[in-house]
């Protein structure tokens, strides 16, 4: 209890009796349990709780982490918690539960299922998919204490559900930790094939940031903008993704490394960025302004890569504490902000503008649900989410200047149904930055795209092979199953 308190330290004094509480009453409920490893089980549930106070999650939360096996694993009834604990802690301990009755399953179907369970959880309360990625990663950490066979099914549903959840949440550092100890039970051999590598090129490289650290702190220090400087290593299971999508070997991934420049302000940012510029080379096209234009999960930053003077590449970013902590950790950085709208909720307005980030995120979930509604084949339930779980967005503008995000790879027809589904619908054809262009063209960020529309065409069947994005497959399935005899001869 000790360690864990020290980690909760920002928590208000008042939760911290409820967390004690929970602590001991699990601590006796589970006292005949062990873990695979040997060790007593409450060493399990003070790891979640800790990997939670990473994220400063509130009290309820950290109680609800030290009790969610408790349902499962012992004689404690609902009606004792409730009891005990209060309704909060009771229904995030019943999502956690609930949760994990949806065992891996090779079966497609199964897995889709698993997926479709826990969207509704997040949608219910996402603290409850948040205790169940802690008790994962956990759970990862310890993995080769199990059978073979277990280790590579809790591996594979890590890589292939947790994994993109957590890169979904935006929660980065999980998501990065979890596919590499996943990568590392599946694919033994590579996975150390690249570590070594990777480490062997650690040694020179970890010199080379110093040096471009140092240069950047001289020219800096005139200016007296407050930073710090954070180097950071790609994760290995990034790095062989890497290799294989660009089919390269190791010696030829260049950006291995990068460099964070963290500071306060987003006016200090640019002043960083203009430093940068004009005391570095930087390689050409490789500036991304994801301040101005945030991605999807609301990731900011200024991305670039800069040439040292020993030309050595480094991939650089510039951000504000409060987005380097939204890029390490996503929806949970905002949580206290979410908590505030929910405690007013139906008897005030919203007032807190800086929740938005966690709303979008689950009004995200409550649309791709709304869309996958009358989905009931699995796979292409699996594929669309996969698409939709695409960190990489891009962002095309409408001839009126009006931005659509979609996933990277949409086409025009995708554009098309994002901006209306009449529209849609009734897709002739496409102009993309003046030109003429196809059904399948795929955009990328910065383009215009002007839709060409004729009243009289409706969706087609092949249409399914052109769009990507769940809003627009749903709504041409929507269309072909409700006037099946139009969807035959073309
Ligand atoms: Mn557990």
């Amino acid at each position: 209890m000790e360690t864990l308190k020290k980690l909760l330290t920002y928590l208000p004094q008042e939760d911290m009796a409820l967390i004690e509480k929970a602590y001991f009453y699990a601590s006796c409920a589970h006292s005949y349990q062990v873990r695979a490893s040997g060790d007593p089980y409450l060493t399990h549930l003070e790891s979640v709780s800790a990997n939670l106070a990473e994220l400063k999650i509130d009290g309820a939360t950290i109680t609800a982490a030290l009790l969610h096996d408790i349902l499962e694993d012992t004689l404690v009834t609902e009606q004792d918690l409730l009891n005990e604990f209060g309704e909060e802690v009771l229904s995030l301990v019943q999502g956690v539960t609930k949760l994990n009755k949806y065992q891996f399953d090779d079966n497609i179907t199964a897995q889709a299922e698993n997926w479709r369970k826990m969207l509704l959880a997040v949608v219910k309360d996402i603290r409850v998919i948040i205790i169940k990625l802690a008790d994962r990663l956990h759970n990862m950490r310890t993995l080769k204490y199990l059978s073979p066979d277990k280790q590579k099914s809790i591996a594979s549903e890590s890589l292939t559900l947790y994994a993109p959840f957590a890169h979904r949440l935006g929660i980065y550092k999980w998501k990065s930790e979890l596919e590499d100890l996943a990568f590392e039970t599946l694919q033994p051999v590579e996975y150390n094939k690249i570590k070594t590598q990777w480490e062997k090129r650690a040694e020179s490289n970890i010199e080379n940031l110093k040096e471009v650290e140092e240069q950047l702190k001289e020219k800096l220090a005139p200016s007296a903008i407050p930073l710090r400087i954070s180097a950071r290593p790609k994760n290995l299971y990034g790095i062989y993704k890497k290799m294989e999508r660009q089919n390269k070997p190791f010696s030829a991934i260049e950006d291995l490394f990068g460099m964070r420049v963290i500071t306060d302000t987003i006016e200090h940012c640019y002043a960083i960025l203009s430093v940068l510029n004009s005391s570095f080379k930087l390689v050409e096209g490789s500036f991304t302004d994801y301040i101005n234009v945030p991605k999807a999960n609301m990731y900011q930053s200024l991305h670039m890569t800069v040439i040292s003077d020993k030309n050595v590449m480094v991939e650089t970013q510039i951000r504000t504490e409060e987005m380097h902590q939204r890029a390490e950790y996503g929806v949970a950085a905002h949580w206290r902000y979410k908590r505030k709208v929910e405690s007013c909720a139906g008897n005030a307005p919203k007032e807190d503008t800086k929740d938005a980030p966690a709303e979008d995120r689950l009004d995200w979930l409550k649309q791709f649900l709304e869309w996958q509604r009358e989905t009931t084949d699995s796979s292409e339930f699996l594929n669309s989410l996969k698409t939709e779980c695409n960190f990489e967005q891009i962002f095309v503008f409408t001839p009126q200047k009006k931005v659509i995000k979609l996933p990277l790879g949409a086409t025009t027809l995708d554009f098309a149904y994002a901006v209306h589904s009449d529209i849609g619908d009734t897709f002739m054809g496409a102009k993309v930055n003046g030109k003429m262009a196809t059904i399948d063209t795929k955009l990328k960020t910065g383009d215009v795209c002007e839709i060409l529309v004729r009243k009289n065409i409706r969706p087609r069947q092949d249409w399914l092979k052109f769009a990507i994005t769940a809003q627009a497959r749903s709504k041409i399935r929507k269309y072909l199953r409700e006037h099946p005899e139009k969807t035959d001869n073309r």
